[in-house]
Parts: structure tokens; sequence; C-alpha cells
């Protein structure tokens, strides 16, 4: 069954945005605590000019719409997380090219997709970044038979959790060595705002 079509994907987009927008003021204030301060506008920003651009595009495939998503937020979004999440939809781009979108290919995208933020950020699981929560969807989504949708977004809400106690030893907030403890990851909590947008539009 295809799971995910073009308009799914745009909706995806604009689901992502709606959430940056209305949370931006949170993920400010993580990256306040432990960063420079500006996650929430790098989202927002970001994930507007995505739903910009691919509203005055006619796409083939899921595939293209991804790519139009993965080129604007590595142009748009100065910092880390620019790069970052770029990667991972031009490795999910990558993964649908040629192909409908089904559980299968889904998932062999979204694996796609953390080999390729680990790659370019060469962070490990534990380092208290964005890659966490990836890794963790990933390896959720291989396990379950049948994607269990509300367990997937708790795996996502523990791991977020669970980054509040880490030291982080990549990115700016690993300057900060062990203040960097007993503060959540900003990135790790804008890739959850990504999933349960996901979660919202996927056809599963
Ligand atoms: P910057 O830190 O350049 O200001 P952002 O504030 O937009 O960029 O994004 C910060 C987030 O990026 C962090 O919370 C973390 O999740 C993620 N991040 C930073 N460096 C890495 C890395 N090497 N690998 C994976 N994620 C990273
Ligand atoms: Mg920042
Ligand atoms: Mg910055």
């Amino acid at each position: 069954m295809i799971v995910l079509t073009i308009e799914h994907t745009k909706r995806w987009m604009e689901e992502i945005e709606k959430r940056m927008l209305e949370h931006k003021d949170q993920l400010t204030e993580f990256d306040q605590a432990i960063g420079d301060g500006d996650h929430g506008i790098n989202m927002a920003r970001g994930f507007h000019e995505v739903v910009a651009k691919i509203n005055h595009v006619t796409y083939d495939s899921v595939s293209d719409v991804l790519k139009s998503a993965a080129m604007t937020l590595m142009a748009k979004v100065g910092g880390a997380s620019g790069p970052l999440y770029g990667t991972a939809f031009l490795k999910m781009s990558m993964a649908m090219q040629g192909k409908e979108v089904n559980e299968e290919v889904f998932c062999q995208a979204m694996k796609d997709a953390v080999d390729g933020i680990h790659t370019r950020g060469k962070a490990e699981f534990g380092e208290k970044t964005l890659y966490d929560v990836w890794k963790q969807v990933a390896d959720f989504l291989e396990l379950e038979e049948v994607a269990e949708w509300q367990g997937l977004l708790e795996v996502c809400q523990a791991t977020i959790e669970d980054t509040r106690e880490l030291v982080a030893t990549k990115g700016r907030a690993s300057y900060l060595k062990e203040r960097s403890k007993g503060h959540v990851d900003p990135g790790s909590m804008s890739s959850f705002y990504i999933f349960e947008a996901l979660v919202e539009v996927i056809d599963w």
C-alpha cells in the first residue's frame, strides 16, 4: 500500500511549519540554555521557506518534493540543523527516487536519512543531539511489524527526555561540557515536531 503521496508530503511540510511556528519560543528557550538561542528562528524560517518553495512548483514525485525541501533547508538555514535536516530529507528523497512510497520504501528511506545525519554530523547515539531521536525512530520502524504511531511518538518523547541528563559532546552545547546537563537538546525537540507532523499525514 502507498503510504506517502505527493499531497501527503506537501501536507507534511505544512504541518511541520505550523508546529515550528507554534513552538518557536520553546525551541528558542531550549537553545538559549545550551546554545546560541536561534533554533526556533532557524526552524520557523527554514520550514516557512520550504512551504513557500513547494507551493510554487508542480511535482511529479514524492522524491522531488523532498529534494526541494532538502535544498531549501540547506540554503536557508544557517547553523548546524539546516545541513543536518537537509541531508536527512535528501537521503529520503534519494531512497524514494523512481518508487512509490510503501511501508518498505519509507522504512528504508528513514534508515538512509539516519545514516546521512550520522555521516554528516559524526554524532553517535547518546551525544545529546537530534541524531538520538532519528535513530530511535528508525529502529522503532524496523522492529515494529506494523508501526504503532502512538508508540513511535512515545519513544520520541522518552528519547527527548533522556537528552536532559546527557552531557553534550557534539555541536555548540558541547562547549558547556558538564553544564549542558539538566537541559533538553533543542534539535531533539524540533525532530519530535517533524515526526508528530508525519504521523498526522502518513497513510499507514
Ligand atoms: P546552531 O547550533 O549552529 O546554532 P541550531 O541551533 O539550529 O544550530 O541547531 C542546534 C541543534 O543541532 C542541536 O540541538 C543538536 O540537536 C543539533 N546538532 C548540532 N551538532 C550536531 C551534530 N554534529 N550531529 C547531530 N546533530 C547536531
Ligand atoms: Mg543554535
Ligand atoms: Mg546558530
